[in-house]
């Protein structure tokens, strides 16, 4: 059962030689972030070391080389979603700026009061809160369409959601609690239908399919460099042209100007550079596309499949365990996520356990409280897989799991400490 990924991979990721007490590590804290490969990690250095300088504004060797390498960062990430131009990419440092900047510049100008925007019931806070916040400010009103149960997003649901207050919708991709996936193209076409823009949280999509946001046909895509193996606060906002060209400027300073005086308009200059003031995270940039490099060279194909026969193995293996319940229905498409519960045993304790065995993943509700609310648990325990994980740490997991016990945590604890 072995792939082109998995075991083949591991070498290239310095940090899977760890180990805790004697027990490897078994890193399945992937929607989190992904560990770095050495390629990427090469990146960074010979950046710093060759070409470090700012970019766009200095007038030497070192500054043309270190603009050259982060605007050929941009059309790497430009062919890696298959955006038309490259001026369609926006470097962010992750998901949650990207969303940000959006409430912040499209969603004042097309939200008044009395106004609607829609979310879907599976959010994560950070295409959740910053949504809520701007419509307290404007006085819009907040329209949650729920997910299907064990399901992603009913398109037909969704168009009953767009009335004609409707401005705009956000909507996740990929669910970062059960992996479901929406089928954005076609949610997307029921909100074109009514002529409402689309944002899409990509942050748990990018790392397990080749994402093309031509195809879905979203107005704005965002997500998480480091959740694909690129550098730390590294993220993207794409964004079609015309609606990226139509956006005031957010944060304002260093490289945003054409010309500025006490007595004129400031002249700002256009996107995406407009939308990224002050110096850049240039070597995360360069990281980023060495991450994407990396990525087409395994092939997404086989990303695909290896994604399947972890996500596959793992639903067999862990719903064979006594008590243990996967939630939701991960192997219909999978996207390298499998939450579980085990029966009486709060997901704190079933954490613990692994953590014990040297298996990092994560429980609770996973920055998505409002989406676990819906679901029976009090939270889940969330297993997320990359390139680098194995049939063989699937199944040690499993084992792990025959073996928990019921500790020290119960679900009278206050719901806060379950992040
Ligand atoms: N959306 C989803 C679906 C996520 O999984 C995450 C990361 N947990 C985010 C947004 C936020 O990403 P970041 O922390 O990189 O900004």
């Amino acid at each position: 059962a072995q792939t082109a990924a998995g075991d083949r991979v591991r070498e290239d990721f310095p940090i899977l030689g760890r180990s805790f007490d004697g027990n490897p590590l078994v890193y399945l804290d992937n929607a989190a972030t992904t560990q770095k490969p050495r390629a990427v990690l090469d990146a960074l250095v010979t950046f710093y070391e060759t070409a470090n300088s700012n970019v766009g504004r200095g007038y030497h060797r070192l500054a043309f080389e270190a603009t050259d390498a982060y605007e050929e960062s941009r059309a790497v990430v430009q062919r890696a979603i298959n955006a038309e131009h490259t001026d369609e990419v926006v470097f962010t440092s992750g998901t949650t700026a990207a969303v940000n900047m959006l409430a912040d510049t499209l969603g004042r100008a097309v939200l008044a009061e009395g106004d609607q925007l829609v979310v879907t019931g599976m959010e994560h806070n950070s295409n959740l809160l910053p949504w809520r916040r701007l419509c307290e400010a404007t006085g819009a009103e907040l329209v949650v369409v729920d997910a299907e149960q064990g399901g992603g997003v009913d398109p037909a649901r969704f168009a009953e959601g767009l009335g004609p207050r409707v401005r705009l919708a956000a909507l996740t991709h990929v669910s970062n609690v059960l992996g479901t996936v929406n089928p954005v193209r076609e949610l997307v076409a029921a909100a074109h239908r009514r002529d409402v823009p689309v944002v899409v949280d990509g942050a748990q999509a990018v790392p397990h399919r080749k994402v093309d946001v031509r195809d879905l046909d979203a107005d704005f895509y965002c997500f998480s460099g480091h959740k694909v193996y690129g550098p730390m606060y590294t993220g993207v906002l794409y964004g079609k042209r015309e609606r990226l060209a139509g956006l005031p400027p957010w944060q304002v300073g260093g490289g945003t100007v054409k010309d500025v005086t006490f007595e004129d308009p400031v002249r700002y200059v256009g996107v995406p550079a407009r939308l990224e003031a002050g110096t850049p995270n240039i070597a995360g940039a360069v990281g980023l596309a060495a991450a994407f490099d990396y990525l087409d060279a395994i092939g997404w194909s086989e990303i695909r499949r290896h994604d399947e026969l972890l996500v596959r193995t793992a639903v067999e293996a862990f719903s064979a365990v006594p008590g243990v319940r996967v939630v939701g229905d991960p192997a219909a498409d999978p996207s390298g996520i499998v939450s579980l519960v085990v029966d009486g045993i709060h997901p704190y304790d079933v954490g613990d356990h692994l953590n014990r065995h040297g298996v990092a993943m994560r429980a609770g509700v996973h920055c998505a409280n409002t989406f676990v609310d819906t679901l029976d648990p009090v939270g889940t325990v969330r297993l997320s897989f990359g390139v680098y994980n194995t049939v063989e740490e699937v199944e040690f997991v499993s084992r792990a799991l025959r073996t928990v016990k019921a500790g020290v945590w119960t679900t009278e604890h206050p719901t806060e400490r379950f992040l």
